[in-house]
């Protein structure tokens, strides 16, 4: 990754950009450009060696305008302050867009979980839970799963906040196991969110799935759903990728074996050997030859260095912040559609709300419920992006920041500013 990215400076060029075109002045937005509390906590865990390492940790509250902070906490070597000011700042925006009614936050720990044990990884847990414990809670900030943390860490989380708390707190996170309060269909929420964006969008343009080609990055929990979602509807998935390489083929991968293969722990693509499925690079698979590009993995992947070279005339952002502001403009003058993460990925927080809704009322909702209502929600989104998009005659990404932009503002003007 380019080491001048700064996704947090990328986040307040889109805001200013945005808020210029909406006539806003400065003071009427000032106030969405800096998060509103920022904690970093080192984190010591006791190795299986006996050693002790210090972890660094974040949880940015980025704003609270609309509701409690909402928001995930991703592990991975890559995260530090900015990503975290920046991942919060998307969330905020992204629960607007879809008018969810929380704010933004987000969190992570500085560590490559796979160099852990699992015995190491739930200390790391628990002693990181202890220290946001003071700013975290089912009514103040409510974490969830994002980049390598899962429904297991999310109910690590439960029982260290409930032990601290002294009785049972199953509202503290979302993305739990469905046994511990989890909603059915959260899992699947954010791939599911991404493959109804993409529908709506063929739908809004009478573009037949069955002819389109589709090139995903990332078989993570969002890239793999969606892949495997997307071909129900009838598209050709025709390469993907995880940490280990890409792999493409022409005919169209069989999603149902590569999800069973996928479905065991620990398998990676590099080792899926199957006829007339070639490995390609990283590079190579975000520049296939395809009509839909699905980036799920990591920020800045589409940036000034490769968004000439995009051959997708679709790109729908399944990952945070995956194309750069420099690669936006690129893309945007070559006349490439974005569908921008804080609309084409939100699947995942809506159906967190609903979940942490389900935890309020001690009730649980079936699987059709849940799906019919993210759909309703996500089809609202999309039209509502869609209409201000025509307004104004701008692209789908200004579009969604505008109608953030405008609840947010909103909502400031209706409570003022304490005391
Ligand atoms: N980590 C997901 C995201 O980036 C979900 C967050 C949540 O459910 O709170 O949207």
């Amino acid at each position: 990754m380019d080491n001048n990215y700064n996704p947090y400076q990328d986040l307040i060029k889109i805001l200013d950009k945005v808020a210029g075109m909406l006539g806003y002045e400065e003071s009427d937005v000032s106030i969405l450009k800096y998060p509103e509390r920022e904690l970093q906590v080192s984190v010591p865990v006791e190795m299986d060696d006996g050693t002790v390492k210090v972890f660094q940790g974040y949880r940015v509250q980025y704003n609270s305008l609309r509701g409690p902070y909402k928001g995930g906490l991703r592990y991975h070597p890559q995260v530090n302050m900015d990503e975290v000011k920046a991942l919060s700042g998307w969330m905020a925006f992204k629960c607007a867009v879809v008018d969810v009614p929380y704010g933004g936050g987000k969190g992570g720990v500085t560590v490559d979980p796979n160099t852990l044990s699992h015995k190491e990884l739930v200390r790391l847990t628990r002693r990181f839970t202890a220290m946001i414990a003071p700013i975290i809670g089912p009514e103040i900030d409510i974490p969830a799963p994002d980049v390598n943390t899962n429904a297991e860490i999310m109910g690590i989380i439960v029982d260290t906040y409930s032990m601290l708390k002294g009785h049972s707190s199953p509202g503290v996170v979302t993305g739990k196991p469905i046994e511990l309060g989890g909603s059915l269909g959260r899992a699947e929420a954010t791939g599911r969110g991404v493959m109804i964006s993409t529908m709506e969008y063929f739908k809004k343009h009478g573009i037949d799935p069955k002819t389109q080609t589709v090139a995903v990055q990332g078989m993570g929990n969002v890239g793999s759903v969606a892949a495997n979602l997307l071909n129900e509807k009838g598209c050709k998935i025709v390469a993907c990728s995880d940490v280990s390489t890409g792999i493409a083929c022409e005919a169209g991968l069989d999603m149902a074996d590569l999800m069973k293969y996928l479905s065991v722990r620990g398998n990676l693509l590099k080792d899926y050997k199957r006829d007339g499925v070639r490995m390609i690079s990283n590079e190579e698979l975000l520049t296939f030859d395809c009509d839909v590009l699905v980036p799920a993995a990591l920020e800045n992947q589409i940036n000034e260095t490769n968004a000439d070279k995009i051959k997708a005339k679709i790109i729908v952002e399944g990952a945070n912040g995956p194309v750069s502001v420099k690669g936006d403009e690129i893309l945007d003058k070559r006349g490439v559609i974005v569908i921008p993460d804080i609309l084409a990925n939100a699947g995942g927080v809506v159906c967190s709300y609903f979940e942490w809704v389900q935890n309020l009322q001690f009730m649980s909702w079936n699987l059709e419920t849940v799906n019919q209502k993210l759909e309703e929600v996500m089809v609202k989104a999309f039209a509502g992006v869609v209409k201000k998009a025509e307004e104004h005659n701008t692209n789908m990404r200004n579009a969604a920041y505008m109608v953030a932009i405008e609840r947010l503002v909103r909502a400031k003007k209706l409570r003022g500013i304490f005391p």
